[in-house]
């Protein structure tokens, strides 16, 4: 590492544990029964998807899925592509798309409708977290967990150059030109 990172927790992991317990609160009411298939999107969703499975009491499915985002920059280039796809069929399913952070929307707004071309019984989206000040397109996120502000986020699966996604917080990183 060149320099030293300056890193201010903005949630720590009992609250991150907290909200991942409502969350799934939400979905184990919603899909009791329904064998629903949950897709994961790669890399930043994969703690955030292993402790939410954890907390569903009843049978599903784990996909995961990786689309080409930000890449090493910091701005969405706003072209996306299915980088590893999915091996399942998606018609008929429900089906359960697990984010990490919605931030212009344009990731999430591509996947969302790739999946709907493929017919699923029914779509819907559960995200870590939500940066609406940064919307370019209209996205519902159907189970949220944080509304947070314009500032780059590492830990609990997020990176920044893929640096940091193993702390169990979730910090703000100052970003520095380079
Ligand atoms: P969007 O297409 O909505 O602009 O970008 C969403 C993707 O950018 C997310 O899946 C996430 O991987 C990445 N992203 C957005 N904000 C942050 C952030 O604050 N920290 C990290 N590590 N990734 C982010
Ligand atoms: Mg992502």
């Amino acid at each position: 590492m060149s320099s030293q990172p300056n890193l201010q927790v903005l949630f720590r992991r009992e609250e991150i544990a907290a909200t991942v317990e409502r969350l799934a609160a939400e979905i184990r009411q919603d899909y009791q029964g329904r064998h629903p298939l949950l897709i994961g999107i790669l890399k930043g969703s994969f703690i955030f998807m292993a402790d939410l499975v954890r907390r569903l009491n009843f049978p599903l499915e784990v996909e995961f899925i990786r689309l080409s985002s930000y890449g090493r920059g910091r701005a969405s280039s706003g072209k996306v592509k299915l980088v590893q796809g999915l091996r399942s069929e998606v018609k008929g399913r429900d089906v359960l798309v697990i984010e990490d952070i919605v931030d212009s929307g344009l990731t999430i707004a591509f996947l969302l409708d790739y999946l709907r071309k493929r017919k699923p019984a029914s779509l819907k989206l559960c995200a870590l977290a939500d940066k609406p000040s940064c919307r370019q397109v209209p996205v519902a996120i159907d189970y949220l967990g944080f509304t947070v502000p314009d500032k780059f986020l590492v830990g609990y699966g997020l990176d920044r150059d893929e640096q940091f996604r193993y702390l169990p917080d979730i910090s703000v990183v100052e970003v520095k030109a380079d």
